[in-house]
């Protein structure tokens, strides 16, 4: 982004003022782009995409090798009530809090809210965060976190209840549908093809795991295969947000013609949303099934900050905001080898599977299966609530190995369902005619990034 697109970005920003100090600085320019797109890049695809993608449910852990220095203090009428603040690398929202004098009360009691209405999960170095204080100094009356330019989440004490209030401003963006086409060339592979072509590396990386499903590329591509993918890219203004693979199709001597097509349900957290066939077979190698039909991840697996007592410790588990009452269902088949309450726990459950791993499912509002008993996989065995200690409804969801290990559960390929079927096939079926209608539209006007649809509403 050279300067001119860089200061027009800034001019478009509502807190003018705040930035004001950046505009004086190319190289400061140059910077922020580059954190903002990586920022979007990432927020984009694990929450478009993350279902597909099992390897990469978790955000990577490279380092940002941006030297990060204090971030400029607001300017103007703002300046004199917030606090600027940014995430540094290996940080959580919680330490960059901290950073910024923060106490460590006030600063989880904001945090508690906004881990319920955001997933934090993807939260980047760079990123942007404001906080006013009450008039004592003593707590936050206002706290804004800022993921990239598009989005504003707030958290905001209302004076009359005594109660955080989170709230999302959003300013508009629009999708573009781009189409990247051509032959192998020799020596040359699907993935060098597509990264050539500016195809960002994560939507490469979606292109080719739902493809390797149904080719072995290290075998069987040859010069001369055809390949066609579709992506739907974010734009805020000239400022590239996120993308989504639509469709991807590669026809090849060896590996025959094969098609993938982006499925959506209106609700975007569902973990349907991923690749299948035109037949509704899922593009992913088998896998657990999903313990829930909708993921929100409240807190993954490894050090955090605990919400209840403060103290640094390990989460043994991933958490999953469900509402009281949602089903949950075995993620393999097993045997049955807890279901019992305690105090910390709730209401527990855990399966020993077939090739000794087991899975554990905590605060459960009831328990549908007794100790001994054997479920089959997708089985309801109970719904989830808020028993034991917790801040919160959600399902705390963790995994032994056969060595009787805890291990990260995203480490395990998870999918929603092997095939679509009943009206989510028929969805699923209308979404294929629509793809291919837009694939032929885009083919006729021979336009790459022409064809674009306004977006005013959000699309998590
Ligand atoms: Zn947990």
């Amino acid at each position: 982004m050279d300067f001119k697109q860089g200061f027009k970005k800034i001019l478009q920003n509502r807190r003018i003022s705040r930035l004001t100090i950046v505009i004086t600085e190319n190289k400061a320019i140059a910077v922020l782009s580059i954190l903002f797109l990586v920022a979007g890049i990432v927020i984009i695809e694990y929450g478009l995409d993350r279902v597909t993608i099992p390897v990469s449910t978790e955000a990577p852990d490279e380092k940002s090798d941006t030297e990060t220095t204090a971030p400029p203090l607001p300017e103007g009428d703002y300046s004199a009530d917030y606090l600027a603040g940014e995430v540094k690398p290996d940080q959580g929202l919680f330490q960059a809090v901290m950073d910024m004098g923060i106490s460590t009360d006030a600063a989880l009691k904001v945090i508690n809210v906004l881990r319920y209405n955001v997933e934090l999960i993807a939260i980047r170095a760079g990123e942007k965060v404001w906080v006013k204080l009450t008039d004592g100094k003593t707590g936050i009356s206002e706290f804004i976190y800022e993921p990239d330019s598009v989005v504003d989440h707030k958290v905001t004490l209302d004076t009359t209840t005594g109660e955080y209030v989170y709230s999302m401003t959003e300013e508009p963006t629009e999708f573009r549908y781009r189409v990247i086409e051509g032959t192998l060339e020799e020596g040359s592979s699907l993935n060098d093809t597509l990264l050539n072509s500016q195809v960002p590396p994560n939507l490469t990386g979606t292109v080719n795991g739902i493809l390797q499903c149904k080719i072995s590329f290290r075998t069987d591509a040859r010069e001369g295969d055809i390949f066609k993918v579709l992506l739907r890219e974010r734009y805020y203004g000239d400022e590239w947000i996120g993308g989504t693979v639509m469709y991807a199709s590669y026809r090849g001597k060896r590996t025959g013609f094969h098609e993938a097509f982006r499925y959506s349900e209106d609700d975007p957290k569902s973990s349907y949303n991923a690749h299948y066939t035109p037949e509704g077979e899922a593009l992913i190698h088998s896998g657990l099934r999903y313990p829930l039909d909708r993921l929100f991840i409240v807190s993954r697996y490894g050090m955090r900050v605990h919400p209840i007592t403060g103290r640094r410790q390990m989460h043994y588990g991933v958490d999953y905001r469900a509402r009281p009452g949602t089903k949950v269902h075995a993620v393999a088949r097993g045997k049955v080898i807890v279901s019992s309450y305690d105090s910390i726990s709730g209401n527990k459950i855990a399966i020993r599977h077939d090739d000794g791993s087991s899975s554990w499912y905590l605060h459960l509002q009831k328990r549908s299966v007794k100790k001994g008993q054997q479920v089959k996989t997708r089985q309801v065995i109970g719904t989830s609530g808020s028993t034991g200690r917790v801040e919160g409804p959600h399902l705390h969801f963790a995994f032994k190995n056969a060595k009787n290990q805890w291990m990260n559960p995203l480490k395990k390929r998870m999918i929603a369902t092997p095939k679509l079927e009943g009206s989510r096939l028929e969805q699923l079926q209308a979404q294929v005619k629509d793809i291919r209608q837009r694939l032929k539209d885009i083919g006729e006007n021979d336009a790459g990034p022409a064809d674009t649809v306004t977006l005013t509403k959000r699309v998590e």
